[in-house]
């Protein structure tokens, strides 16, 4: 095309003289809107392009918003909120249009029907121009698809927590369920509408956590034997999902947590402990690949990675009760009075106690063991 250098330029609506325009940059398109006089531009001009109507699609059991083709989390605090924003994305404003500010009236006529009345200011043409239009929002409750799958009982993970040659305490079950809340959370504050728990069955053996993934159930369990110890398995099995008729795997995640806890005073005997020095109760300090303490009655350090599956619990630190010292006789004995009878009684003096501790009249936590009262490091029932 063979472009005229020619400066005078007209409307090309009404034929009026037009002061000559700049000419487009390269790649610009050649708008017809520029070249009109100011009065045929204004004649058809709208500074916004506004639809008749909004419709919004809400989840009335979570608030989550229908956008493009999936279910957003917005994080709003009501439905007016909600109708604002789906207004602003449904509004455009001209592109000629500089310094545009607007408001937002929102006028609520029922409990699904909110009219906004908005009003736009720019510059056009160095010409101040004002829009006021209103657009009524009707807001759909719906039931999303999370939270169809999860009034549907949906899942496709199972943790299982169990404990190995135990039950898991209360607070252990406890613990269990509040990491999967936890990772979910995470999980949701990331975005990830997938994750949800489906169901948690407090079976008497422990724990049974049902997630809506198998990736989710995977997180969790890793998260559980990071928390508390122990190890995980899993097994899948192919299931035939009701919903679409798809067949689908499930997992099953069996968390074991550890035989023995910290804290607990246990009898390692008879396991296998050719390596292991001593003998008599060991207070259990840590619970890894190696269970390691101390020998209550010597003060020996303790450790093994033997398989401690005979290995008894005899009691716990926080079974713990005081005594009293009443003298101390040798580097091997100590005269206490015994918590139940307050009869003064030799025990063992463990060379964790020091001679501070263990001056006349002081108070000592100790446990009792098959009627053997055994003192205890002062700092691990703190
Ligand atoms: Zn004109
Ligand atoms: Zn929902």
């Amino acid at each position: 095309m063979s472009e005229s250098r020619e400066r005078r330029e007209f409307c090309p609506e009404c034929g009026e003289t037009v002061p000559p325009r700049s000419e487009p940059l390269p790649g610009e398109p050649r708008d017809r809107d520029r070249l009109l006089c100011d009065d045929c531009y204004f004649e058809t001009f709208d500074l916004v392009d506004a639809p008749e109507r909004v419709a919004v699609r809400v989840c009335s059991q979570c608030g989550a918003v229908h956008r493009g083709n999936q279910w957003v989390d917005v994080g709003a605090r009501d439905y007016t909120d909600v109708a604002v924003e789906a207004v602003t994305q449904a509004l455009g404003v001209h592109l000629d249009a500089r310094e545009v500010s607007w408001g937002v009236e929102p006028e609520q006529v029922d409990e699904t029907t909110i009219r906004m009345h908005c009003r736009f200011d720019g510059i056009v043409r160095e010409t101040a121009v004002v829009e006021e239009t209103t657009v009524p929002v009707k807001i759909a409750r719906e039931t999303c698809k999370r939270c169809g799958r999860i009034a549907g009982g949906s899942y496709a993970a199972t943790v299982q927590v169990r404990a190995a040659g135990r039950t898991p305490t209360t607070e252990e079950r406890a613990s269990a369920v509040e990491i999967a809340r936890e990772v979910v959370r995470e999980r949701e504050d990331a975005g990830d509408r997938e994750a949800f728990l489906t169901e948690v069955d407090r079976t008497d053996d422990g724990p049974n956590v049902k997630l809506s993934t198998t990736k989710l159930g995977g997180r969790v369990a890793d998260r559980i034997v990071q928390q508390l110890g122990g190890s995980v398995s899993d097994s899948a099995t192919l299931v035939t999902e009701d919903g679409d008729g798809n067949e689908v795997y499930r997992v099953t995640y069996s968390v074991r947590l550890p035989r023995f806890r910290e804290g607990d005073v246990i009898d390692p005997e008879p396991a296998d402990l050719d390596a292991v020095e001593g003998s008599g109760p060991v207070l259990v300090r840590s619970v890894g690949d190696a269970v390691s303490g101390v020998r209550l009655d010597s003060g020996e350090a303790f450790s093994t990675d033997a398989d401690l599956s005979e290995a008894r619990q005899l009691t716990h630190v926080d079974d713990a009760d005081t005594v009293t010292v009443v003298t101390v006789e040798d580097d091997h004995a100590v005269q206490v009075l015994d918590p139940e009878t307050f009869a003064a009684r030799t025990v063992p003096n463990p060379s964790f106690l020091t001679a501070e501790e263990l001056t006349e009249g002081a108070e000592l936590p100790a446990v009792k063991v098959d009627g053997e009262v055994l003192l205890l490091p002062e700092r691990e029932t703190e």
